[in-house]
């Protein structure tokens, strides 16, 4: 029976965004502890992604910034020169194999080879746009999974899912004007990065395929699963998405630094199994998770380890 992937390598590791930073390697070592300590039967499947090739990336991403990450790294610089896009020596290198991560589980799952599969990866992706890097984010891993979908596989109709207390606008901007993806997104309102308001329900071929809801600061399990029970699963039903990718922010944990939400362990619990809910219904299961924001390294661990006992589930 096909099991639940991880896609991990410690090159995640060797991006540096700055002295202090909350995004930082330590993150992912309070993940990859976490997750053994679940895994005491052996139960899942630990793989080191290949990385994303560069004509992979022009799927969602503009040439020329793609150039402006590769040549800044290759500089020695510490900045992009956007606001929060901090780089060292290994940026490149992570970032590729962080977009590789996710390209690699839709390969699995596609190929039901996985169950489905959870991508600790950094640096994170939802608010990397097609031009520029923003908030932490490089690539927009999701995003390019979904283009590895789409074109690969041709599909049609894919979710994304993104629970992260912040919005992400990268993801949103990037399908706006695409029927094949639909963003859906609950977030903390009047919060960076300052979208992500319920009226942006896509444009032109994309219109109705993109739902936001921002949520005021102390927001739990009270406003955030209705919008899930009672918005995004009967849309779903029409929808009926064939493939289910989730931006895992666990920032939206209760005690987060960069979060005024509410949810606990057992609420991200909840949120997975809808999710899978939605991927099994419609989608042979097929579900890629990957890693967003997630600040507090204790919040984000027992969050994380949360999530993936649920996905084993689906195994
Ligand atoms: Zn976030």
């Amino acid at each position: 029976m096909a099991k639940t992937f991880i896609m991990y390598d410690q090159i995640c590791k060797t991006h540096l965004a700055g002295s202090g930073h909350p995004e930082n390697p330590a993150r992912l070592d309070a993940i990859v502890s976490a997750l053994q300590n679940e895994d005491q039967n052996s139960e899942l499947v630990w793989q080191s992604p290949e990385p994303a090739r560069e004509e992979d990336l022009f799927g969602n991403h503009e040439a020329g910034y793609v150039d402006l990450v590769r040549d800044s790294v290759a500089a020695g610089r510490h900045s992009l020169g956007y606001p929060d896009t901090g780089i060292s020596n290994g940026s490149w290198d992570a970032a590729l194999t962080a977009a590789g991560g996710l390209i690699n589980a839709v390969d699995l799952v596609m190929e039901g080879k996985a169950a489905n599969a959870f991508c600790p990866v950094r640096p994170p992706g939802h608010h990397a746009r097609p031009g520029m890097g923003m908030g932490f984010c490089l690539f927009n891993n999701v995003a390019l999974a979904a283009r590895h979908a789409m074109k690969k596989y041709g599909l049609d109709r894919i979710l994304v899912i993104d629970w992260d207390v912040h919005h992400g606008n990268g993801t949103q901007e990037a399908f706006y004007q695409e029927q094949e993806v639909f963003f859906f997104s609950t977030h903390q309102e009047a919060w960076f990065p300052f979208t992500g308001e319920r009226h942006e329900t896509g444009s032109g071929k994309g219109r109705g395929t993109n739902m936001n809801f921002p949520f005021s600061a102390g927001a739990g399990r009270d406003e955030i699963l209705p919008a899930f029970t009672g918005h995004l699963v009967p849309t779903m039903d029409e929808y009926k998405p064939q493939l289910v990718l989730v931006s895992a922010g666990f920032d939206a944990m209760q005690g987060d630094l960069l979060g005024r939400f509410n949810l606990t362990e057992d609420d991200f619990a909840r949120l997975t199994e809808i999710a899978m809910e939605i991927a099994g219904k419609h989608a042979s299961g097929r579900l890629v998770s990957t890693l967003e924001g997630g600040y507090n390294l204790d919040g984000l661990a027992r969050a994380c380890a949360a999530h993936v006992k649920t996905l084993m589930q689906g195994g």
